[in-house]
């Protein structure tokens, strides 16, 4: 969350003076109109708040498509824990796919990691970087495999023209402390899905499957998990929402002066883009030759540069429980145990994607604030190009 003020104080005071905080009491309609709200912006059919964050979304959106025990869910070596977290809590596998120089997942070793259980990919738009939409959409049809696109990290951004999110059978979004747009915790799951729509909307619910909105329901009957927003979060996120395109502007505006700036620098390579136009402008990420020059990029002063390999909770290093196979808070539900899965590739180590720890460890990442000053912008960006030239001239004499 970029930026709050008086707005999303008078929306809470507008909640808080009406002393209706449920969503389905007949006043206020404060999360069912952020829905539509959401929902026509993004030119989709349904929108669904969630309490519970993004990472609940991911589990309403698995739940959708019907995805448990004896499924495999491709997701990337690099995202939060939530995503692969999110398969496990439906009974499912995750099998983790290498990301490539866009830092996002790798279209070959996810096809090389597809089997006939593969019923999900679950490609992660991380740092806001659009994935590589096209090729992952053929490659799931043909194979009859459906696509959740995490866009938790993205919201706003596109690929060939569509928002991110919109593009695979559902897509989700999260308003957490650290997202683009947020209302403290909370998250969304966008969908033209009628059946992935409700079934989510009555799991999310407990399984309450009278509720108007739902009239007539088409799904069968389901129990849930009480993951409601309430009316605090939806008139906050309207707020948020209508920030949304002026965050992205000033945030495309300043990584747009920091590539034209940088381009030309030797020594200085971006990460790969599939769509540069559609990429949200929240972070810069530069990939190195060598570990050795990412890391003094990295901690040159002013650069404040961030490198995933060592302090960044997104690696599939990081994700203890799940390379450890503990599934679950009891053995008996714990997926990588059920006889279900038996049979499904959970065989994980730390080496297993050496790929990604080669890309990562020479991967510097700048995130960018759609507040900072323009002096702010140049003198990073002054930075930036001092690390690169201090170093060059090192290495000349060292190598003279
Ligand atoms: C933030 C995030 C989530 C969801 O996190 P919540 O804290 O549940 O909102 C999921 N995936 C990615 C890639 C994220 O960055």
């Amino acid at each position: 969350m970029y930026r709050i003020g008086q707005e999303e104080i008078d929306a809470v005071a507008r909640v808080i003076k009406s002393k209706q905080f449920f969503r389905f009491n007949s006043e206020g309609k404060e999360v069912q109109n952020f829905e539509s709200e959401l929902s026509q912006k993004f030119e989709s059919d349904y929108v669904l708040a969630l309490s519970g964050g993004g990472t609940s979304a991911l589990i309403a959106a698995l739940v959708g498509l019907g995805v448990g025990p004896g499924d495999e869910v491709l997701v990337p070596s690099y995202t939060f824990i939530a995503t692969p977290a999110a398969v496990l809590a439906v009974g499912a596998i995750p099998v983790i796919v290498e990301v490539d120089e866009s830092l996002t997942m790798d279209v070959e070793d996810m096809t090389r990691k597809m089997s006939n259980m593969t019923k999900v990919a679950i490609p992660v738009h991380m740092c806001g970087f659009p994935c590589d939409m096209e090729h992952i959409k053929t490659i799931c049809s043909e194979r009859d495999i459906k696509i959740i696109e995490d866009a938790c990290q993205a919201i706003g951004g596109t690929y060939q023209g569509q928002s991110l999110g919109t593009i695979g059978d559902a897509g989700t979004f999260s308003f957490n402390h650290f997202k683009t747009i947020g209302c403290g915790e909370g998250g969304a799951l966008i969908t033209s899905n009628k059946t992935i729509y409700e079934r989510a909307f009555v799991y999310h619910d407990i399984g309450s499957v009278y509720r108007e909105v739902l009239n007539p329901l088409d799904s069968p009957n389901i129990v849930g998990v009480q993951y409601r927003a309430s009316e605090i979060m939806g008139a906050i996120l309207r707020e948020q929402l209508k920030r949304l395109d002026g965050i992205l502007d000033d945030l495309r505006r300043i990584k747009g002066k920091f590539v034209d700036e940088l381009s030309q620098v030797d020594g200085i390579r971006f990460n790969k883009s599939y769509d540069i136009d559609g990429d949200c402008g929240t972070s810069i990420a530069f990939i190195f030759d060598d570990e050795t020059s990412a890391k003094a990029f990295a901690a040159f002063e002013g650069v404040q540069g961030m490198r995933p390999i060592e302090s960044d909770k997104h690696v599939y290093l990081t994700w203890g429980p799940i390379l450890e196979h503990i599934g679950s808070h009891h053995p008996s539900l714990n997926p990588f145990h059920l006889t279900q899965n038996r049979h499904l590739n959970m065989s994980y180590s730390k080496d297993m994607c050496p790929q990604t720890i080669d890309i990562l460890s020479r991967t510097v990442i700048l995130h960018l604030d759609p507040n900072m000053t323009e002096e702010d912008v140049d003198q990073r960006i002054s930075s930036c190009k001092s690390a690169v030239y201090i170093r060059g001239e090192i290495e000349e004499h060292v190598q003279s």
